[in-house]
């Protein structure tokens, strides 16, 4: 599937909720679900579809498949990986896709959106566990800790993600050393540490079909 390199907004407004794409903008005034929270496009006002099973399904996996900015074949792998590990597949799912580590980097406070995130790990300014990891899908696990590395510490993007992560805290499953620009897994994520609120057995149906 081709990459969607549109505007974003459009994405949380197809979705009618906001998946936090954009960075600080996501939490102001300027979030386009706060202005105009009806879907995009000519008909966006009017038209109400009748929406089918199979439409609901479909909505809610893209959801969580744009919030992790995932290609359709990627987010299937992980699907896939999920369904075959012991437990609840739709658990699983959430907790594989909460430990990437784009979104760990992210939630920490080292970036100001998913997609910066990944552009930190790619470009090799993460290490986790004193090595160099430049896989933005690499997952995470326990005890794993993750670092800035010294030379890219002062990067601005860097220095004000941290800052304007201070409001929004970090969620319980890490721990952060702001200072030393550390950050580390202490749990699994579970359903209540995801920012969107999204019903992972409704993907798990549309994947059973
Ligand atoms: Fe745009 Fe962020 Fe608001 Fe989504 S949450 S509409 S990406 S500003």
């Amino acid at each position: 599937m081709a990459k969607y390199s549109g505007p974003v907004c459009r994405l949380c407004r197809r979705e009618g909720v906001k998946l936090f794409l954009k960075g600080t903008r996501c939490m102001s005034e300027k979030c386009a679900i706060e202005r105009r929270s009806f879907p995009p496009g000519q008909h966006g006002q009017s038209r109400r579809a009748r929406v089918t099973e199979y439409g609901v399904q479909l909505r809610e996996k893209q959801k969580l498949r744009r919030v992790y900015g995932m290609h359709e074949r990627q987010f299937l792998g992980t699907f896939q990986t999920a369904d075959r590990r012991a437990g609840i597949t739709g658990e699983n799912l959430l907790s594989l896709l909460e430990r990437r580590l784009d979104n760990v980097v992210y939630r920490l406070g080292f970036a100001s959106s998913r997609k910066q995130a990944r552009q930190l790990v790619n470009h090799g300014h993460v290490i986790v566990n004193g090595r160099k990891t430049d896989i933005s899908s690499f997952v995470t696990k326990i005890g794993d800790v993750i670092t800035i590395k010294e030379k890219s510490r002062q990067i601005p993007g860097i220095l004000s993600a941290l800052e304007a992560a201070e409001g929004r805290g970090v969620p319980n499953w890490l721990e952060l050393d702001g200072t030393a620009f550390q950050g580390s897994v202490r749990a699994l994520p579970t359903k209540d540490d995801i920012e969107v609120l999204v019903n992972e057995q409704i993907v798990v149906e549309l994947y059973s079909r």
